[in-house]
């Protein structure tokens, strides 16, 4: 609880001890003259609503009349004018008593998504002149040497160049389960450090690492606000002049046409005032959202506005793309066939040493083929180098041996196509039947049923690598959660070739595929998906950022899966899918829909409740008694409901 509001209590518990004497005063005494009670319940409300009183006035000074504030100091005023003074008194200690509440709820959730969100590094350990030096995260450069302690959090992401250990990753994730590491691995800012002590070299300046982003991306999410939200904020705007021009009129109307009784008009007009205050919905409302907001991200899901949370619970087509995100994008190699023509001429090595090396430590008798196969191996190796698509990583992996890449001159990547790189005077090449084909070098068309990465060099065909992917464990419940929650629609895209793309979605039960996309025939399917589509539902993609961030924007929600490390991905999307788990879309669309309900319910029951005791006030069948307490325990027990949004 924040200091401030511990003296507020503080000070209306006073005042609440204050007014409890005064009525006992007044009733003991019974009818004694009006200076006789006055000054003590006076005393009371002062100490009670002065602070309300003083807001009131400071936001007329301002210009901005109609606030809360406003509402309880003619209300309560009001009561004093027409000689009830307990009355007047206590509408101020039962609104305090609700804003106490409100601000400690407020505060309770805020912190507990700050909590969450406390992955922010305060010091990074740095080598410097042979010593380590605690500095700001955000004063390491790059290639610098940091040391994360055990129990500490890493402050920027790196390469670990000394030690091994398992990280905690649950705050980024939502995944309970650490994560092992060892020499050579990348580490991600945020993550816990949990036993060993690691040495890591820095890759990104901290204003590019993932935990500033990922708390740029959280704080920022606020402030792209709900329809709903507005909604509020121009409804709050509108309604509380009319509510204290109806007031008046309550007021002043019925004692002129009927006569007489002015005293009770009043006092129904106070009543009216008091309820009309709508503190429960302007609290509630957006406290509902950012609730939604904070349920997702300790799940892993970081969703950039309250706006995506009413498309999510919208959706009705869902489009996927097919590696990284349906499957594991962790391609094995299964096959290595040279073509023909390599027969006589053979292929030249880039580095023939660190062939010999392989056939030497591996096997004395490497035969011509095989060395030949690992001379391919190490081609396509090059080529992938600059690439940072699953298959390029998935080739270097399988090389297994460093890249010279002072040996490469020139590097393109033909998004969909795959990549050419320059090295010496020889151009090579790795990629689709399209690549080839582009380039006019002929070649067998393989029947396998798998990934096909085409080798060329310069205008000759060398062969292929055979390369699988593995369909994700948490796919099928991905699908099977998608179907379950009212998704009409599952679309898989892929640049891929059509067999395993078949192979894929039948395993899945997608309803539809549509293979050997490039990147921008993936937006015009998306485009035609959305004229199929009814109106109001609405279209999600789903991807990992490579080659599909086109797509993630043009959909009315993208959706970026892995979201650690892949930047282009936390850029382009509008959710971003922490874990690599697809199960996670079904899981968002869920809390989006939970939240909506809850604002839903706040909206009908605040504004049902209120306009029922407003006509029972008017009617002068609700005293202010009924009134503060219509007022309180409505936003009492919206914000309670708020809270649940939550608590996915
Ligand atoms: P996906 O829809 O499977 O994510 P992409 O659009 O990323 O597909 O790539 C489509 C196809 O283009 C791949 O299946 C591959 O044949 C080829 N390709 C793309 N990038 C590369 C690369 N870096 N190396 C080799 N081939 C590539
Ligand atoms: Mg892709």
């Amino acid at each position: 609880m924040s200091k401030k509001l511990k003296k507020r209590i503080k000070r209306v518990a006073i005042g609440a001890a204050v007014y409890i004497v005064a009525v006992l005063f007044q009733t003991l005494f019974g009818e004694l003259p009006w200076f006789c009670h006055l000054p003590l319940f006076l005393a009371a409300y002062v100490i009670i609503g002065g602070d309300v009183v003083k807001n009131a006035l400071r936001n007329i000074g301002r210009g901005q009349v109609f606030d809360e504030n406003f509402l309880m100091m003619i209300a309560t005023v009001g009561a004093f004018f027409v000689g009830d003074y307990p009355e007047a008194v206590a509408v101020m200690l039962f609104y305090q008593v609700g804003e106490c509440f409100q601000s400690y709820a407020v505060g309770k959730s805020r912190k507990s998504i700050t909590a969450l969100m406390d992955i922010r590094p305060d010091y990074a350990n740095v080598l410097r002149d042979g010593d380590w030096t605690e500095v700001e995260p955000d004063e390491v450069l790059v290639g610098e040497c940091i040391m994360v302690r055990p129990g500490e959090r890493i402050p920027l992401d790196g390469v670990i160049e000394k030690g091994s250990s398992s990280l905690d990753t649950m705050a980024l994730t939502g995944e309970s389960a650490p994560r092992d590491v060892a020499e050579g691995d990348e580490v991600i800012s945020g993550c816990v450090n949990k036993n060993g002590v690691l040495e890591v070299k820095v890759s990104k300046p901290y204003g590019e690492s993932t935990v500033a982003r990922i708390l740029d991306l959280v704080e920022n999410a606020s402030s792209k606000k709900a329809k709903a939200e507005n909604f509020i904020t121009k409804f709050a705007k509108y309604y509380t002049p009319v509510v204290v021009i109806c007031a008046a009129l309550l007021a002043v109307l019925p004692p002129v046409v009927l006569g007489g009784g002015w005293s009770d008009w009043i006092y129904r007009a106070l009543s009216f005032l008091v309820i009309s205050c709508p503190c429960a919905l302007v609290i509630s409302i957006p406290l509902s959202f950012f609730g939604g907001l904070g349920g997702a991200s300790k799940e892993g899901i970081l969703i950039k506005g309250s706006n995506y949370l009413e498309t999510l619970a919208d959706t009705e087509v869902v489009v996927m793309d097919k590696t990284g995100t349906l499957t594991k994008g962790n391609f094995a190699v299964s096959k290595v066939v040279l073509s023909e023509n390599v027969g006589n001429t053979g292929i030249v090595a880039v580095k023939p040493e660190d062939i010999s090396v392989a056939a030497k430590s591996d096997d004395e008798t490497m035969g011509r083929e095989e060395r030949m196969q690992a001379v391919l191996l190490q081609l396509a190796a090059y080529a992938e180098s600059y690439s940072n698509h699953p298959i390029s990583k998935s080739l270097l992996a399988a090389y297994g041996r460093e890249v010279d890449v002072s040996l490469i001159q020139d590097a393109q990547e033909i998004p969909g196509h795959g990549v050419a790189v320059k090295v010496g005077n020889r151009e090579i090449l790795a990629g689709n039947e399209k690549l080839l084909a582009s380039r006019d070098i002929s070649f067998e068309q393989a029947d396998e049923a798998g990934t096909l990465i085409y080798i060329g060099e310069d205008n000759r065909y060398l062969g292929y690598i055979l390369i699988e992917d593995e369909i994700k464990k948490d796919a099928e419940k991905a699908i099977r959660d998608l179907k379950a929650s009212g998704v009409k629609k599952i679309v898989m895209l892929t640049g891929d070739h059509e067999k395993v793309a078949a192979k894929v979605a039948e395993n899945l039960s997608l309803t539809d595929y549509y293979a050997e996309l490039l990147p921008g025939d993936k937006v015009s399917k998306v485009e035609e998906l959305f004229t199929e589509k009814p109106e109001k539902g609405k279209l999600a993609f789903v991807g990992d950022g490579i080659n599909d961030a086109p797509v993630l924007a043009r959909a009315d929600i993208g959706i970026a899966m892995g979201g650690l490390g892949s930047d282009a991905a936390i850029e382009a999307a509008d959710v971003v899918i922490m874990t690599d788990e697809p199960s996670k879309i079904a899981r968002a669309m869920k809390i989006s829909r939970k939240t909506l309900a809850i604002v839903k319910q706040n909206i009908v029951f605040a504004i049902g409740i209120k306009v029922l005791v407003l006509l029972l006030a008017a009617a002068g069948m609700a005293s202010m008694w009924a009134a503060v307490f219509a007022d309180v325990g409505v936003a009492v027990i919206a914000i309670l409901n708020a809270m649940r949004a939550l608590r996915a």
